[in-house]
């Protein structure tokens, strides 16, 4: 086990195989390829019959020592055991323990990678970490863009943007209204009438979903808890 490794990949477009250096494990102190990995520049690949270039979608492992924080992207994630998560990353995890001091090999840390369905969602996560952002910050920020970019390619389905905003209901919120107002101004600004125009009708219907089922949630507490003073009112 290296830091480095080559694989055989077969290429997305034409179909022919070949070879490629992977990195598999990125420390948060090697700026060169943390800031590869925060800029979703890490891993990519050339083929070298049809000139394809892509990302490698291979196990990875972030660590931060100083931060006592791992973290892995493992593609196929959702539907695996703890044995095939443990196949995935087990032998990078156990390299970087035995780089470091014996007393340190212990740290409970390193045996719970938090771990991600992609590198695009990891590469997000370490960028905000490298913003100096708490870690589960950074994991909210990440899935909240994520789920910005699903709701985009929705492309004006109001049904499977609001089936996206239920599923996902931890995440579609006010937060996420105040990085859709940076979009739109950024949009105004810097991109197009039209994609401001898209946004803002995204903004409004998350904004009306947050209102709608606030408004729900409170009337469910108001029942459950003040359902007694409501009878003692009646009663008078
Ligand atoms: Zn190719």
């Amino acid at each position: 086990m290296a830091q480095k490794e080559k694989v055989r990949i077969t290429c997305p477009r034409c179909g022919q195989p070949f070879s490629s250096d992977v990195v598999r494990v990125v420390e948060a102190g090697d700026d060169g390829l943390a800031i590869q990995l925060a800029v979703g520049t890490l891993n990519h690949s050339l083929c070298p019959n049809c000139g394809f270039e892509g990302l490698v979608s291979w196990p990875l492992l972030y660590h931060d020592r100083p931060r006592k924080v791992m973290l892995a992207a493992i593609p196929g994630l959702e539907g695996m055991n703890e044995e095939q998560v443990w196949a995935a990353v087990g032998a990078q995890l156990q390299w970087v323990v035995s780089g470091l001091p014996l007393a340190a090999q212990d740290d409970a840390y390193l045996y719970q990678p938090r771990t991600f369905p992609s590198l695009e969602i990891l590469a997000m996560v370490v960028s905000g970490l490298r913003r100096d952002a708490e870690l589960d910050t950074a994991i909210k920020a990440a899935y909240r863009s994520q789920l910005l970019q699903a709701i985009l390619l929705t492309s004006g389905d109001l049904h499977q943007r609001r089936l996206l905003f239920a599923e996902n209901s931890d995440l579609a919120d006010e937060e996420m209204l105040g990085v859709l107002n940076t979009m739109i101004e950024d949009s105004l600004q810097n991109v197009s009438l039209a994609s401001a125009a898209r946004l803002t009708d995204i903004r409004d219907d998350l904004a009306q979903y947050i209102r709608s089922t606030t408004g729900l949630q409170r009337m469910r507490e108001h029942v459950t808890h003040h359902r007694p003073d409501l009878d003692a009112e009646a009663l008078k």
